[in-house]
């Protein structure tokens, strides 16, 4: 944590999404459908900060990123960026903040539109928010920020599906960064990248927010990037965040049985004298229906009768550090069972 004042605050947001009722869920009495993707998150991420977003695949973590920039839009609670209420904007207003809250997304490919020059795709948001006076400075500044990205001014002119995976990438975050936002959430940036590019990625991702003063929600399912990368790290687990704190913490001292089970399941994470893996059993249950009380009962091995009953609330566990789980106080730890 950097120690300066959120820029981002997110207040118990909820995202849902409705089925909706077709006549013969009408006629026959049936319950329209609502995914409950994200259910009452809360967390802030101060100036200049990395705060690492980790969850299995389907855990809400990319719907939460979205929502927080109403790319979906949340069902309830508040997104406060630089002291306003980005849930209360009005579209025009909504429209002027993106320029300051970008996203990276995890296929570079999909997310680049095949019929548009590199030149035009990263000059877009430059033309949508009026920040060049004439093309030929949306072409400088475009050629500017493709250089800063590691690619050449000469590929201007040239289409997506003439580049490498990695390359594609490097495109997509010059389009998200030549606006000069000041945060961003990179969506799995690099979960499609084969291993060698991912590292030259976050090296870049990294030297970039040092030089444009960015701040990042970085989302991934792979916690050795969040390790290397984060300030501080919040675990999700079907829609809820369960534990939230400092990365060295987390890392090393995990309290939550599910981040515990993400960390034994990852054997190259340094923790010195834990080298015993867990595997977490069972798939992540349905958000359609989430079981009761605490939502990871089904695969927790120390779930009790309350467990199954009543949600845990959230406590704090250290400085900074909170988690979600009515077990705390006896310290559980599948870090230090023995594993035959
Ligand atoms: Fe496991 Fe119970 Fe804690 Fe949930 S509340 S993580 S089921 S011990």
């Amino acid at each position: 944590m950097t120690g300066s004042a959120p820029l981002l605050e997110v207040d118990k947001l909820v995202k849902e999404y409705r089925g909706g009722r077709r006549l013969a869920d009408r006629l026959t009495g049936r319950p329209e459908t609502v995914v409950r993707a994200v259910t009452g998150v809360s967390l802030s991420i101060a100036r200049g900060e990395i705060v690492g977003l980790i969850g299995e695949s389907g855990c809400g973590k990319s719907t939460l990123g979205r929502s927080i920039l109403r790319l979906h839009e949340p069902t309830s609670g508040r997104v406060t960026f630089d002291g306003t209420d980005v849930t209360a904007l009005a579209a025009p207003a909504m429209k002027a903040m993106r320029r300051r809250m970008q996203i990276i997304f995890q296929d570079p490919y999909a997310s680049l539109n095949p019929r548009r020059t590199v030149g035009e795709i990263v000059g877009l948001p430059l033309r949508l928010h009026g920040l060049a006076r004439s093309p030929a400075e949306v072409r400088d500044l475009v050629a500017a920020m493709i250089e800063k990205v590691g690619l050449k001014s000469a590929h201007l002119d040239r289409y997506p599906h003439q580049f490498s995976g990695g390359q594609r990438q490097r495109i997509g975050i010059a389009r998200a960064l030549v606006s000069h936002p000041e945060f961003i959430v990179c969506d799995e940036p690099v979960s499609a990248l084969d291993v060698s590019i991912q590292a030259q990625i976050i090296q870049l991702l990294t030297d970039l927010k040092s030089e444009m003063g960015l701040t990042y929600l970085f989302i991934s399912h792979d916690i050795s990037v969040i390790g290397y990368l984060s300030d501080r790290v919040a675990v999700m687990y079907l829609g809820e965040l369960v534990e939230f704190g400092p990365v060295e913490d987390v890392l090393a001292r995990p309290r939550h049985p599910y981040t515990q089970s993400l960390m034994s399941a990852v054997p190259e994470v340094d923790r010195p004298g834990h080298r015993h893996r867990v595997r977490l059993e069972g798939d992540l249950p349905s958000p359609l229906a989430p079981p009761p009380g605490c939502r990871f009962h089904t695969r927790c091995p120390f779930a009790t009768d309350i467990c199954r009953r009543e949600a845990p609330r959230t406590e704090t566990v250290g400085p900074g550090h909170t988690a979600a789980c009515h077990r705390l106080s006896e310290n559980l730890s599948l870090l230090d069972e023995e594993q035959a």
